[in-house]
């Protein structure tokens, strides 16, 4: 398979201040993981300096295997029950004020860790409640107990995301009805009350029909944020890019979801789920 010439405008920056090295040492201490390593984000330098992180909890081996995805996969490690009072510590050291937390999807285990997340979200609201949570969650298997659960600790934003379109779904190495259960939790939390957010990958052989239709069956979801970024080949081993979009393209994407009815939309080359998270959730704020 020919491999795709990088486009200049998705040069990152390095990391290279002192902000960035002080987070990195934090979350060692706290023996923390993050999404922004553990996913190879192009963005860790930009975010780190400004003191945005995105906490990956209960561990950082997924049991799934999506073909695009740079997780470590495999048997995961036991639940560290203390792991909300490190993401806490972290969050206090860090002054954070917008608090991004996901997790590696737990089919092990009965709950999905839905009550690690409940206990985080709690903790972080009872000791610090200058800070807003979003957490982006896996689909629990489709189970409306975890998802209420994690509803229960009243998260600010609920995210969960899409990733590609539905005829994608087998070449990420997800079965297709997995689009729609996906689809169908973003429905149950709106239906719960939750501020519900999602993201999305092009370049992957996504048609613009398709993904039109995508946009569209997220809105009927009712889902109210968008993020829409460029996927990037983490490795050799994981899926090529079919096609880079130009930043016109994205500008397009960008004011079709408006189009479609989203609060807001982030989309960008380097846009990722919770690139600039605080702003695209300030920005519904100011329209509801
Ligand atoms: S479920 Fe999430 S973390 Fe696990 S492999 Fe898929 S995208 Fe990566």
């Amino acid at each position: 398979m020919d491999h795709l010439r990088k486009p200049g405008w998705l040069k990152a920056r390095l990391p290279s201040q002192a902000n960035y090295f002080q987070v990195a040492d934090l979350l060692k201490k706290g023996r923390l993981h993050t999404i922004c390593e553990s996913g190879r984000c192009p963005n860790i330098g930009e975010c780190w300096e400004r003191k945005t992180a995105t906490f990956l909890i209960l561990g950082n081996i997924c049991t799934r295997n999506c073909a695009f995805c740079a997780v470590d996969k495999g048997w995961p490690q036991p639940v560290d029950e203390t792991e909300p009072e490190a993401v806490l510590e972290a969050v206090k050291a860090m002054d954070l004020r917008y608090v991004v937390i996901t997790s590696v999807t737990r089919d092990d285990l009965p709950d999905g860790g839905a009550s690690i997340f409940f206990k985080t979200i709690r903790l972080i609201k009872n000791v610090w409640p200058q800070a807003r949570i979003e957490v982006l969650i896996p689909d629990f298997k489709g189970e409306a107990k975890p998802l209420f659960k994690v509803l229960e600790a009243q998260p600010d934003i609920l995210s969960h995301n899409l990733e590609t379109t539905a005829g994608i779904y087998p070449e990420i190495n997800r079965p297709a009805s997995h689009y729609y259960r996906s689809l169908d939790l973003l429905r149950q939390a709106k239906k719960q009350g939750a501020v519900t957010k999602s993201g999305l990958m092009v370049g992957l052989g996504e048609t613009m029909t398709d993904l039109k239709q995508t946009l569209i069956d997220l809105r009927r979801s009712g889902c109210d944020l968008l993020t829409i970024g460029q996927y990037l080949q983490p490795t050799r081993q994981h899926l090529p890019v079919k096609r880079y979009y130009t930043p016109e393209e994205f500008e397009a994407l960008y004011h079709l979801a408006m189009g479609l009815g989203f609060k807001e939309a982030a989309s960008g080359p380097l846009v990722r789920s919770s690139y600039f998270a605080d702003r695209l959730y300030e920005a519904s704020r100011s329209q509801s």
